[in-house]
């Protein structure tokens, strides 16, 4: 009978996340709000279901309306999210807010009537009522903080775990469940009186529906990403379907403050990024380090072999730098063939050298169409010796990068305190 239990209980969540997940993907066609609505509609069930609707399953006893109905109810909130925006995940999360709260608002006035046995051998049952009235409000405040946290934790394992769709669904289900879990059943025990058993039982079954959930909703999305249907109704061949909304922003601003050459940052990043940057330092005290990297005689570059080969060897230069700066360092284009390179925490010395091993690895890993090394020139500022501000900082490194092309190209030129031997 237990077995029996268990696999209705997977029928059941099979049957409900489907039938879910196709209103859901409709949505386009039927408007979203009847996904909400039924959503909604099955509160109603789930609530009835938790406060007295109790199996035995071979871990425990547990309520289908706490593992089925209300882990479904939190992963497809979240899968809305997912699909849609912010804006819309709202609608559900505040209506079943609203909706409670005037469930539990109405059931004081409907406790007062004096009702008659209308339907042969049933009578109204108050006590339900009563008990709706508190767990629901309870219910209510906790899907509420539950809702907005699942959420939150979803974003936050996105940075770990872009790609992994199935792991975010399941790590954010388990420990919003768990949380969910230990209010529950602490309001349950309080109003009900119900067992520890129950507490346990629940929270397997519900970790068991975050697992069965997480899985069924990968599915759902790899399967809709390949969906014909969705494709064409969607010009765009929509490989954000699977991101959020602030995946999405942020995805277009990052891309928004790139070079399209190049694709390091821009030049509207600087002000803002620099600023950040060398706030930081000024705090912690930490020195920083600002490199002017232009290209040696571009012109030429240009004007021999055209335009075209002029853009590749600047990509070149930039992927060359990229690669050569450490990790936290920002490296921007900042005119037509120059860059800069800003370096937190890095002494006068340590820029220096940093700025030797760029002109070498530039020199010797790009070639002209013609076979001449491709150079650059480097002038080096150093903060807060050589200022503080970003514009002190341009203003000392240009200096230097001009001294670096009137003495030959090819080299760096730092403040004269530092000499090679300091290498
Ligand atoms: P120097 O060694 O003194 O820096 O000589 P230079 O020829 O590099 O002199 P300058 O900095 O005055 O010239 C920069 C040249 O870079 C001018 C322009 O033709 C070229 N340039 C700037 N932006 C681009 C670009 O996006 N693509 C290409 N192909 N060339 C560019
Ligand atoms: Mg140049
Ligand atoms: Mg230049």
């Amino acid at each position: 009978m237990q077995i029996e239990n268990l696999v209705l209980l997977m029928v059941e969540a099979v049957f409900y996340f489907v039938f879910m997940a196709a209103i859901l993907h409709m949505r386009h066609r039927i408007g979203i709000g009847v996904f909400v609505a039924t959503l909604g509609v099955m509160h109603f069930l789930e609530t009835y279901l938790a406060a007295v609707f109790y199996i035995q399953l071979p871990f425990g006893v547990i309520s289908p309306g706490s593992s089925v109905l209300f882990s479904g109810k939190l992963m497809l909130i979240l899968l809305l999210y997912v699909k849609e925006d912010a804006a819309v995940v709202r609608a559900p999360i505040y209506g079943l807010l609203a909706g409670n709260f005037l469930t539990v608002g109405l059931s004081q006035f409907l406790r007062h009537h004096e009702t008659i046995g209308a339907v042969p051998g049933r009578l109204a049952d108050l006590a339900f009522v009563d008990e709706m009235g508190w767990l629901m409000l309870w219910g209510t405040v906790l899907l509420y903080i539950d809702s907005i946290a699942i959420i939150l934790l979803y974003e936050r394992l996105g940075r770990r775990l872009r790609g992994n769709m199935a792991a975010r669904f399941l790590l954010s289900g388990v420990a919003v469940l768990t949380f969910d879990q230990i209010g529950f059943y602490t309001a349950l025990h309080l109003i009900n009186g119900v067992s520890l058993k129950v507490f346990w039982g629940g929270w397997i079954a519900k970790m068991l529906a975050a697992v069965l959930f997480a899985v069924m909703i990968s599915t759902y999305l790899r399967f809709s990403r390949l969906s014909p249907a969705e494709a064409s109704a969607r010009p765009i061949a929509d490989i954000f379907n699977d991101l959020t909304f602030r995946e999405r922003y942020e995805d277009l601003l990052d891309r928004s403050g790139r070079d399209a050459l190049t694709g390091v940052l821009d030049r509207s990043r600087l002000e803002t990024e620099a600023e950040r940057v060398l706030t930081a330092a000024r705090t912690a005290g930490r020195p920083v380090a600002l490199l002017m990297v232009d290209a040696d005689d571009f012109k030429e570059v240009n004007d021999r072999f055209g335009h075209l080969a002029g853009d590749t060897a600047l990509r070149q230069i930039a992927d060359c730098l990229a690669k050569t700066v450490r990790e936290q360092d920002l490296l921007f284009r900042f005119g037509g063939e120059e860059f800069l390179i800003l370096c937190d925490n890095l002494s006068p010395e340590a820029a220096f050298a940093r700025a030797e091993v760029l002109r070498q690895t530039v020199a010797d890993a790009l070639r002209r169409p013609d076979g001449l090394p491709i150079t650059v020139s480097i002038g080096v500022a150093a903060g807060p010796a050589d200022g503080k501000a970003l514009a002190d900082l341009i203003a000392v490194a240009d200096a230097r990068l001009y001294r670096a092309k009137k003495g030959g190209r090819n080299r760096v030129v730092a403040a004269d305190e530092i000499l090679p031997s300091a290498l």
